[in-house]
């Protein structure tokens, strides 16, 4: 499947702290790329502004036009585009990001949430290649989700929907980044993970851990239990099994309500796959209703890696 035959098309996925442009040519071949810091507040739009002129120039040192701007961001944008909530960008929240960069542009530009971006990618040129319904989940600091429901990216009644990290899984629970407890999240991100580690280390487990953090529990990090459990430490593995489990947890009340075909997982902590993914899998089959009646529902990682959101961003001006 390829770009419909218009000009190139400029995605500019903003993440928390890393912003990605790409530009996509009329025959599917990357034309250009920009990877910059996040900027923050009324800034983020100006920096968009900035990148889409820098990628536009080159684009047209091959001679292509450009026919539309996407924007990827992470948070909760609604369908004109502006920016509701975005815990992991600095003063963003409110951002009317889509009438900011439209006003200093000569293209229609178009906006939606990264992972949505994501899961157009993966719908294009990815694990989600002729699947009609599909769950995505980014395992990273927080948890990002995205429907595909009947092949296209559902984005609910106003085009916020597919948040799963903060489904509550615990009511009593830990304390989640936005501020609630027992969220998804707060168990099974990069954030849940430092949580299970913690409260390991605070019952005496995890010795390996303790000491390099100088037994400082609170400076421990997610990649402290990836980086010891791959060296093999048993204690840290068992960290990961718990992860697992919670990871397992959130996807099977997922899919108890989507029936999805398939679901993909993406997200920094993909990248320890071999440690967790076969865990997850077994927790997910066991906790999913009728899992030995119905058909099998495959858990694969995501194919596009970190240029998905801004691949998907530059597809958002060939499907809207
Ligand atoms: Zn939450």
């Amino acid at each position: 499947m390829q770009p419909a035959a218009t000009g190139a098309l400029i995605g500019i996925d903003i993440g928390g702290t890393k912003t990605l442009g790409v530009t996509l040519s009329n025959t599917g071949e990357v034309l250009g790329k920009s990877f910059e810091p996040t900027r923050e507040g009324l800034d983020i739009a100006s920096h968009a502004v900035e990148m889409y002129h820098a990628l536009r120039e080159k684009a047209s040192e091959s001679g292509a036009s450009v026919s539309s701007l996407g924007i990827g961001i992470a948070g909760l944008v609604d369908v004109s585009g502006r920016l509701h909530r975005a815990p992991n960008l600095v003063n963003a929240d409110g951002l009317e990001i889509c009438q900011l960069v439209e006003s200093e542009i000569d293209v229609p530009v178009h906006v939606d949430n990264d992972v949505n971006c994501a899961a157009l990618a993966e719908i294009y040129s990815g694990a989600a290649r002729g699947v009609q319904n599909a769950l995505l989940v980014t395992l990273g600091t927080g948890i990002g989700g995205a429907l595909i429901v009947d092949g296209a990216v559902h984005r609910g009644a106003f085009g916020m929907a597919g948040e799963p990290g903060h489904m509550v899984i615990e009511p009593n629970g830990v304390l989640c980044a936005c501020g609630m407890n027992g969220c998804w999240e707060a168990y099974a991100s990069a954030a849940g993970l430092r949580n299970l580690a913690i409260r390991r280390a605070e019952d005496g487990y995890l010795e390996e851990i303790s000491e390099t953090v100088q037994g400082d529990l609170g400076g421990i990090t997610s990649e402290d239990v990836t980086r010891t459990a791959n060296q093999g430490d048993k204690q840290s593995l068992a960290v990961v099994d718990e992860f697992a489990r919670w990871v397992a947890v959130g996807l099977a009340n997922c899919a108890a309500l989507l029936d999805p075909e398939m679901i993909i997982v993406g997200g920094g902590l993909v990248a320890d796959w071999h440690l967790f993914g076969q865990k997850i899998d077994d927790s997910f089959h066991e906790l999913l209703l009728a899992s030995g009646q119905r058909s099998f529902i495959p858990i694969k990682p995501t194919e596009n890696g970190e240029v998905a959101g801004a691949l998907g961003a530059c597809l958002l001006g060939r499907t809207q």
